[in-house]
C-alpha cells in the first residue's frame, strides 16, 4: 500500500458485518495502480447510526462510500439525490460526494450484475430468479435491459414475494417482459427448472461450506435432477467459489457464473463515479481478491 500521508483521502464501506468484505483488498489494489492517494476502509455500522456516520464522513471530505448488507435501503434517508436506477429499485450501494456536504445515492449492482452476461444472447429467453431480497431487485432491473421473455421469481415468503413482484411489474411495465412469483412451498417447480435458459441464485444458500456437495443447495438437491445442459447457472455468491450448486451445474455441463465478476465490476463502477476516470484496472481488482480468497 502507498504510505498514508496528510494528503491521503478516505473512501470506505458501511455495513454490518464487514470483516469478511473483499472490497478493501480490491479497491486499495486499484488505487495503487491508478496512482490515487486514497485509502479504502470497511466500517461496521448499525442501522440507527447510518445517517450520523454518512453526514460526519462527508464533513471530513470522504471521497466516496459503498454500502452493503443490510443498509442498502436504510441509506436512502442519508441521500440528498438519487440516480434513476437507485430510485427505481430503492436501493443504494454507492454514495457520491456532492457540493454543500451532500451525498448522491447510486446503484452499481445492476450494471455489475450484467457484465458477466454480456457474451450471452438472452433475447426471448426464460429466466428464474431464486430469492426476492435486495440483490434480486438489482438482478430484475438488470434483466429488464436484456429483452428476455419471462422472469419467474421463486420466494419462500408469500407476502414479501407478492410485494416484490408487484413493485417489479410497475418497473418493467414499459417492456413486454412477463414476470410472475412462485412460492416454492406451494407449487412443483420441476417443469420451470427444466425450461429455464438462465437461473440466478440471489439467496445466501451455499455461502457456508458444508461437508458434502449435496448440502446447501437452493431449493434442495432433487429438483436439479433434470437440469438441461443448455441452462446457464449464475450464483451471486463469491465465496466459496464455486458453490455446491454451481458444482452440480458443472457436472451437468451447464455454463456457470460465480459472483466474483459482479463484485469486481460493481466496485470498479463505483471508482469510476468517484474519480471520474474510466480506466479502472478490473483485472488487478479481481486477482487481488482471488489471491486473498486463497489465503
Ligand atoms: P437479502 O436482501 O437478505 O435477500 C436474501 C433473499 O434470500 C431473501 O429473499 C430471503 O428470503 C432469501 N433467503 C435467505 N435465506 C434463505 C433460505 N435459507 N431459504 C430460502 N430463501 C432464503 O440478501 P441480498 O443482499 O439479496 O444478498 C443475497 C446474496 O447475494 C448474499 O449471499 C450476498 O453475498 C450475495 N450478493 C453478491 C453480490 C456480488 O457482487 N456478487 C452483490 C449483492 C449480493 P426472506 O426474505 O424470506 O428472508
Amino acid at each position: 500500500m502507498i504510505a498514508i500521508t496528510g494528503k491521503t483521502k478516505l473512501v470506505g464501506l458501511l455495513g454490518q458485518p464487514v470483516n469478511h468484505s473483499l472490497s478493501p483488498i480490491m479497491h486499495n489494489a486499484a488505487y495503487e495502480e491508478m496512482g490515487l492517494d486514497w485509502c479504502y476502509m470497511a466500517f461496521p455500522c448499525d442501522k440507527g447510526n447510518i445517517e450520523k456516520v454518512t453526514t460526519a464522513l462527508r464533513f471530513v471530505d470522504c471521497k466516496g462510500l459503498n454500502v452493503t448488507i443490510p443498509h442498502k435501503q436504510e441509506v436512502l434517508k442519508a441521500c440528498n439525490k438519487l440516480t434513476k436506477v437507485a430510485n427505481d429499485i430503492q436501493a443504494v450501494n454507492t454514495l457520491i460526494p456532492e457540493k454543500n456536504n451532500q451525498w448522491i445515492g447510486a446503484n452499481t449492482d445492476v450494471e455489475g450484475f450484467l457484465v458477466p452476461l454480456k457474451s450471452h444472447n438472452l433475447i426471448d429467453k426464460s429466466v428464474i430468479v431464486i430469492g426476492n431480497g435486495g440483490s434480486a431487485r438489482a438482478v430484475v432491473m438488470g434483466l429488464n435491459s436484456l429483452n428476455i421473455k419471462k422472469i419467474t421469481i421463486i420466494g419462500r415468503n408469500k407476502n414479501s414475494l407478492d410485494t416484490f413482484v408487484k413493485n417489479m411489474k410497475n418497473l418493467l411495465s414499459k417492456n413486454q417482459i412477463k414476470i410472475e412469483g412462485i412460492n416454492n412451498k406451494e407449487k412443483n417447480l420441476t417443469s420451470y427448472i427444466e425450461e429455464a435458459d438462465l437461473i440466478i441464485n440471489t439467496t445466501p444458500i451455499g455461502m457456508h461450506k458444508q461437508k458434502t456437495e449435496q448440502q446447501n443447495i437452493p431449493l434442495g438437491n432433487q429438483i436439479w435432477d433434470n437440469l438441461s445442459n443448455k441452462t446457464i447457472l449464475y450464483d451471486l455468491i463469491y465465496t466459496p467459489r464455486p458453490t455446491n450448486w454451481l458444482k452440480l451445474g458443472e457436472k451437468k455441463n451447464c455454463f456457470i457464473i460465480n459472483g466474483l465478476d459482479m463484485l469486481v465490476e460493481q466496485g470498479a463502477l463505483s471508482i469510476r463515479l468517484w474519480s471520474g476516470f474510466n480506466n479502472v484496472p478490473t483485472q488487478i481488482m479481481k486477482s487481488s481478491a482471488e489471491k486473498h480468497l486463497m489465503v
